[in-house]
């Protein structure tokens, strides 16, 4: 007889009632193999053999899973994942939080690291959820915000105070392409004893690690590169093992933990996170050559160019592909192309194009546009754009997996028929 044949003894002791034995139904014993796919632990709550064992992972002086609200295997297994890469480098051990979203890992951090009264110190170019979180939601508990350009070191020291309680920087800002002085605020908040947390979802740990560069707190909207196929909404913090202690326990206060199905398919991201990636770098540099080039675009923002006024600190921060592959540095996917005229160029651009689609989020393997002043900085009037050095016209490309030829043909004869 096969070993292998799901048999059923029905002598086997069964409790008597047929409800009984429906909600009882047997499974098999776990397999003793090591599955390659990561298992998806659909389970709100585990068992437990007694009821002290219960008590133990409770308390947090065992390991262990109880309600899949606080930790589940699945999450966790993304969330150590994107340790394992952010802190490849480091000497120390890195702590790993999964969230359900970006602003939730966001929303979890600042809760973390501030109180009444506290001060944080952000980027201009923000991105418009966490301006949302810090302007509507965490004034209402007493924490203020000054923003400023964190490609300035200088200008985050001069807006510290006695209550700032963290420093907060995007590696790539949307949707300038404006590369922070991660190891330059590094200091300052070092010498000043204030946690420096990054946003460093445009960037994925592909093309930067913040924690190399003495970020204490790293987040991701997991919801873009590390998804990478526009199907699934996750985030995750990850760094200093003290820090990731509190910021776990406001997750579970507040609930924004990931489930067990993202879990599996953001983890599954990971597999191929820099094979995407440098692939989306290779074809986005490809893409702002050919673009800054064309005759009927203004100017191309890409940190990959030479003209980008941070393009020596992204050679100096951003990885590169390994030898064997090239070598090449890595300078992300995200391209933000200004056609010559006002909004109607820029909007005229999104509605010619045929390959790309008009849609938010980025990250993908479907190349996305933007619109930038109808959309993501909707809120600002043409004299707050140029304030924040943004064009009307800005289109922000989320540059995706297709063949650079038919991108570039795809824009090309999106912008020759601007000029007919
Ligand atoms: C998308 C995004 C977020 C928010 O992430 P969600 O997964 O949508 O909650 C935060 N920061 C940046 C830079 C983003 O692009």
């Amino acid at each position: 007889m096969s070993q292998n044949l799901p048999v059923f003894d029905p002598t086997s002791s069964r409790p008597d009632g047929e409800d009984s034995r429906a909600v009882h139904a047997p499974r098999p014993a776990p397999p003793a193999q090591r599955p390659l796919g990561l298992p998806v632990w659909r389970s709100a709550t585990f068992g437990f053999d007694t009821a002290q064992d219960y008590a133990d992972v409770l308390a947090d002086s065992t390991a262990g899973y109880v309600y899949s609200r606080y930790d589940n295997p699945t999450t966790d297994a993304f969330a150590l994942g994107v340790a394992a890469i952010e802190g490849a480098a480091l000497d120390r051990p890195v702590g790993a939080q999964p969230f359900a979203s970006g602003m939730a890992a966001i929303s979890s951090t600042f809760m973390a690291l501030c109180r009444a009264g506290s001060h944080v110190v952000a980027p201009a170019a923000i991105y418009g959820g966490t301006y949302s979180l810090l302007q509507r939601v965490l004034s209402r508990y007493d924490v203020s915000a000054t923003y400023v350009d964190v490609t300035d070191a200088s200008a985050v020291a001069a807006a510290l105070r006695d209550e700032t309680s963290v420093v907060w920087a995007e590696t790539i800002a949307n949707p300038t392409t404006a590369v922070a002085d991660l190891p330059g605020i590094a200091a300052v908040c070092r010498e000043a004893g204030i946690p420096f947390a990054v946003d460093s979802t445009f960037a994925s740990p592909a093309v930067c690690r913040p924690l190399d560069h003495g970020a204490d707190v790293v987040v991701h909207s997991a919801t873009k590169y590390f998804g990478g196929h526009s199907d699934v909404t996750g985030g995750v913090a990850v760094g200093d093992v003290a820090l990731l202690e509190r910021i776990r326990s406001v997750r579970i206060d507040l609930g924004g933990s990931m489930s067990p199905d993202d879990g599996f398919l953001l983890q599954r991201g990971l597999t191929t996170l820099p094979l995407r990636v440098s692939r989306h770098c290779a074809t986005a540099l490809a893409f702002a050559e050919a673009l800054e080039a064309h005759p009927a675009v203004d100017r191309v923002d890409y940190p990959g160019l030479a003209t980008h006024p941070q393009h020596p600190l992204a050679r100096k921060l951003f990885l590169a592909d390994e030898p064997d592959h090239g070598g090449a540095t890595r300078f992300g996917g995200i391209v933000t192309v200004t056609p010559r005229g006002g909004r109607d160029a820029g909007m005229a651009l999104c509605d010619r194009l045929r390959l790309a689609s008009v849609a938010t989020s980025l990250g993908g393997a479907h190349t996305l546009v933007s619109h930038v002043a109808s959309t993501t900085h909707r809120q600002l009037d043409d004299r707050a754009l140029a304030a924040a050095g943004i064009s009307p016209a800005a289109v922000r490309v989320s540059v995706g997996l297709e063949s650079a030829a038919d991108l570039i043909a795809d824009f090309t004869r999106a912008l020759d028929a601007s000029m007919t």
